[in-house]
């Protein structure tokens, strides 16, 4: 990998902004149908939200994407074809509900409350499965009742159509811990949407059968770094794209230090980061609007280190759940071996704007707090406690992915991978089937790339510039 301060003059057939999951699979597909791609990626590495952190003897841990889910057919096929291996998420033994008064314990998928809580939750979640098999998944936007859903939000919808406090309040839990977003900010239609990309509603939460099911030996960001191989001379690193010009047979980058010709450029980034940068001539209304209304959700995510995975002998699986806070959602993020051992904490949604506000010292001693809580004295003893607020990254800006709001999806979907003359868009969020994750990414760099051949082969053809 090159850095752009070496190389301030680029000229490749493609260039394409942004080393995630998206961009390098986006460039090593162009490049091996024999065209030239040049990377522009911001930060002095690549990977994205996908993120390892050393911590001894060739382990890591995750500070961005983890999960390969049952559906993951996309992540898992490219892992294969570069000889990366996964394995189970820890979930043997019991989980733990966190409530005001007191501690649950409880196995499966469901955390067990009372029955009447119980029957509300499953009867309103059998809905959603019922509802989402109505929307097309290529298309969401054509489901019958598409405008209906897409005009509000998961939790006007479950207040309308559930009938217990306990019911909606354990939904609301979950769905936050699954969106990083609260459920007054998501689109019905955008749920049901993102359950089928994943195979089910209840598969967002669920570890065995669900999105949570797998983890990449190494680590999700070992896959894009072998995914890289072969075109790591063409990623620019430190280079931060500011403005494009697009004219009729070209297109050209530039930023600070640093100038890039193409006949095509593929963008990446998150939505609303591509508002960041200037178009010229202007982009058309309905895209820049796109882009005015696609927010990150909101996720620190803490992973305590501790000298081994002692909750395993008191047969906890190591998985929680709070509804106290600030830590809603903490799973076994320890490596594949179980040493050392590794609790994963997420803070989510209105509780990470929060606690992001506050001094680094109250901000360990709330999680650090709320791990003891639940997991007893040895959790407030970590040898190590990272802390990785996405939010506060620059050239992200928020996690896990675009949280969808009503009217965005009926209004705009289909703009969100429409081409607008040679600037073409990829990113886990132009995808529908497993919108927002690694796999989602991955499908999206493959198709922009087949989009891009396909066009330049037609050019080619014909003899036309298209
Ligand atoms: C905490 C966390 C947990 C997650 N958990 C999971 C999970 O378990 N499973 C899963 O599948 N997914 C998960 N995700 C989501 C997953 O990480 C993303 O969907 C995926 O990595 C996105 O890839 P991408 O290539 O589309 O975008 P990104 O990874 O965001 O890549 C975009 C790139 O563009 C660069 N960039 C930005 N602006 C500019 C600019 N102006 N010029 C040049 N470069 C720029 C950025 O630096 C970045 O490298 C998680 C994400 C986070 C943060």
């Amino acid at each position: 990998m090159r850095d752009i301060t070496d190389n301030p003059s680029i000229e490749a057939d493609v260039v394409i902004v942004g080393a995630g999951f998206a961009g390098i699979t986006a460039a090593r597909e162009i490049s091996r149908a024999g065209k030239t791609v040049a990377v522009l990626e911001a930060r002095s590495r690549i990977g994205g939200r996908s993120l390892s952190h050393p911590i001894g003897d060739g382990k890591i841990v995750e500070f961005g994407c983890e999960h390969i889910g049952r559906r993951g057919a996309v992540a898992d096929e490219m892992a294969d074809a570069v000889g990366i291996s996964s394995y189970k998420q820890y979930d043997r033994g019991y989980k733990l509900t966190d409530q005001h008064d007191k501690l649950v314990r409880w196995k499966g998928q469901i955390p067990r409350a009372n029955p009447i809580t119980l029957a509300d939750y499953f009867q309103a979640a059998m809905r959603l499965e019922r509802m989402r098999r109505e929307v097309p998944e290529e298309t969401p936007w054509d489901a019958p009742h598409a405008r209906r859903w897409d005009s509000e939000t998961l939790s006007s919808w479950m207040r309308r159509n559930m009938l217990t406090r306990g019911g909606r309040t354990l939904m609301s839990l979950l769905t936050e811990a699954g969106f990083a977003a609260p459920a007054t900010e998501i689109s019905l239609l955008h749920i049901l949407n993102y359950s089928n990309g994943l195979g089910g509603y209840r598969a967002v939460t669920k570890v065995t059968g669900g999105s949570l099911e797998r983890r990449l030996v190494g680590g999700s960001q070992g896959l894009v770094h072998r995914l890289a191989e072969n075109i790591e001379e063409q990623i620019f690193l430190g280079a931060v794209v500011r403005r494009i010009e697009q004219f009729r047979d070209r297109v050209r980058l530039t930023g600070p230090g640093f100038d890039a010709v193409g006949r095509r450029v593929v963008i990446t980034v998150p939505v609303p980061l591509a508002a960041r940068i200037e178009y010229l001539p202007a982009l058309p209304g309905y895209r820049d609007q796109l882009t005015q209304r696609l927010p990150a959700g909101s996720v620190i995510k803490y992973l305590s280190v501790y000298d081994e995975p002692f909750w395993r002998k008191e047969e906890l699986s190591g998985t929680a759940l709070s509804h106290v806070g600030p830590v809603q959602a903490v799973m076994d993020g320890s490596p594949p071996d179980g040493s050392p051992g590794v609790l994963t904490a997420f803070v989510t949604g209105p509780n990470a704007r929060k606690l992001a506000r506050l001094p680094g010292a109250a901000r360990r001693d709330a999680v650090v707090g709320a791990l003891t809580r639940i997991f007893g004295p040895r959790a407030g003893r970590p040898f190590e406690l990272f802390e990785k607020d996405w939010m506060a990254e620059e050239y992200t800006r928020g996690c896990y992915h675009g949280c969808t709001p009503p009217g965005l999806l009926t209004e705009y979907g289909a703009a969100l991978r429409n081409p607008i003359g040679r600037i073409h868009w990829a990113g886990s969020e132009t995808v529908p089937i497993e919108y927002g994750s690694m796999s989602g990414a991955i499908d999206s760099g493959r198709r922009v790339a087949t989009e891009i051949l396909d066009l330049e082969a037609y050019s080619q053809m014909n003899g036309r510039t298209v």
